[in-house]
């Protein structure tokens, strides 16, 4: 039997995707450190709250909807729900029509399906899997962090991270780099730009962001698309003996095999020697 291995798009050593969570207004900031040192975001909205100002929600101010697609252009806009619930407090019916309308409502603004989702408060539990799966939820990121790190998880339903952005990044990108144990290895940072400007402490993201950078083996990718390459690949038609591959997908494929690595490019049948 052949084998193959995973590996991430051109053969990089790892991917550094992160996750940002309500839409406040220091999401202007910290897209402007990202868009300097090439790292993506994924920014996870609650379109119930676009434009209100700190004294109408009673907290930090909002993006405003017209402002979304120019903001976070090159990036991903995914749901966060309507209006911020604990969704295992809500009844089912409750819990569907908060994330099918946050979906409707970011994809009308943005301009692509909608279908990652961050969990308000991390709030979960089988039944919200459930209705978010129906709802046409692909991955669901809680506030938990993964007990293997740096590894992919098996169930993008809950998709857990490395850390929170308060964690010591420098120490766990070194970390990072040195971990050799898979091909596919993965960076998963989350937070929250308005504890920036509420900690007075910028820098942290701003110095994290500039290390990373100087890593050219490095895939920096949305959300969803690490989800995408990773369905992708798991979708690969694989002979019973291994050695023959074909790509249904529209994304090229790389893998490792017998110490070489390979690709498969989108729609093609590839015979192994
Ligand atoms: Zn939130």
């Amino acid at each position: 039997m052949k084998r193959i291995d995973f590996r991430w798009p051109e053969a990089k050593a790892g991917v550094l995707t992160t996750s940002w969570d309500d839409g406040t207004t220091h999401d202007r900031r910290l897209v402007e450190i990202f868009n300097k040192y090439g790292i993506k975001g994924t920014f996870n909205l609650n379109s119930g709250k676009f434009g209100l100002d700190s004294s109408q929600s009673g907290w930090e101010a909002h993006i405003s909807k017209d402002e979304v697609p120019t903001l976070y252009a090159g990036h991903e806009v995914a749901v966060h729900t309507v209006t911020h619930p604990w969704l295992q407090r809500q009844s089912s019916d409750m819990i569907l029509g908060e994330v099918i309308e946050d979906r409707r409502n970011l994809e009308n603004i943005v301009g692509y399906p909608v279908k990652g989702m961050a969990l308000p408060f991390g709030s979960q539990d089988a039944r919200v899997s459930t209705i978010l799966k129906a709802a046409g939820i692909k991955y669901v990121r809680p506030t938990a962090v993964s007990n293997s790190l740096f590894e992919l998880p098996g169930d993008f339903m809950n998709w857990t991270v490395t850390c929170h952005h308060n964690a010591d990044l420098k120490l766990l990108w070194k970390e990072f780099c040195e971990y050799q144990r898979t091909g596919d290895k993965i960076f998963y940072l989350w937070g929250h730009s308005y504890e920036f400007n509420r900690d007075g402490n910028w820098e942290h993201i701003e110095e994290f962001c500039e290390l990373a950078s100087q890593s050219k083996d490095i895939w920096f990718a949305t959300n969803m698309e690490v989800f995408e390459y990773v369905n992708a690949w798991r979708q690969l038609e694989c002979s019973v003996d291994g050695g023959i591959l074909k790509n249904t997908s529209s994304i090229a494929i790389y893998f490792s095999h017998a110490g070489k690595t390979m690709c498969v490019s989108p729609g093609e049948t590839l015979k192994l020697h």
